[in-house]
């Protein structure tokens, strides 16, 4: 944990120039994934789709995607090439794997040795499914942990705005993400 802070802290000095782009280009940046484009993926020769769980599939903490997202990863697992489709979270709960495994079985859940920021995820997944890491693209909503990953791996990346966030259900960890996105867009717009 320690480690993982501190090398996240060289690495978004490292990266402060291109992580403030993600804060600035609208191109960039996805309210929800359900607004994911095929089109745009193809133009950008977007070849395996990587997805955040936390935040961007249901929020914090949740054992299964919101009602709405299983309906659109339905339909977009149709429509993308199947099984290149895979979750890369950094809480790969056994209820999350099982419930992957028993609805979504196209779907990888990927277990990273270490979790983002380090780029092991997002590399293990450029080796397992064959292609270049520039060919993957990684949705999350965290600049400080998937973000910071992409570009440290080298793939595309496309970052949240519009989170999933359910205050009443876990107010402590849903406040502690809320000040941990608003501290680290704060740290990369004036601090870096
Ligand atoms: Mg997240």
């Amino acid at each position: 944990m320690c480690f993982r802070f501190f090398y996240a802290i060289r690495e978004l000095w490292c990266f402060k120039a291109q992580l403030k782009h993600f804060m600035q280009a609208p191109n960039l940046q996805l309210a929800n994934i359900q607004d994911i484009s095929k089109p745009e993926l193809d133009a950008h020769g977007v070849s395996i789709l990587v997805l955040d769980y936390d935040a961007v599939l249901a929020a914090h903490g949740e054992p299964q995607p919101k009602p709405e997202i299983i309906v659109w990863l339905r339909q977009f697992s149709k429509i993308f090439a199947p099984g290149k489709i895979y979750i890369l979270s950094n809480k790969p709960t056994t209820a999350r794997q099982k419930f992957f495994l028993q609805n979504f079985p196209e779907v990888k859940f990927i277990i990273a040795k270490r979790k983002k920021p380090y780029p092991d995820g997002l590399l293990q997944i450029a080796v397992e499914s064959g292609v270049t890491p520039k060919s993957l693209l990684l949705v999350d909503d965290r600049l400080g942990t998937g973000i910071l990953a992409t570009l440290i791996a080298g793939t595309q990346g496309l970052w949240i705005t519009k989170p999933y966030v359910n205050i009443m259900s876990r107010p402590i960890a849903e406040t502690w993400f809320i000040f941990l996105r608003w501290s680290e867009q704060l740290i990369i717009k004036y601090f870096l």
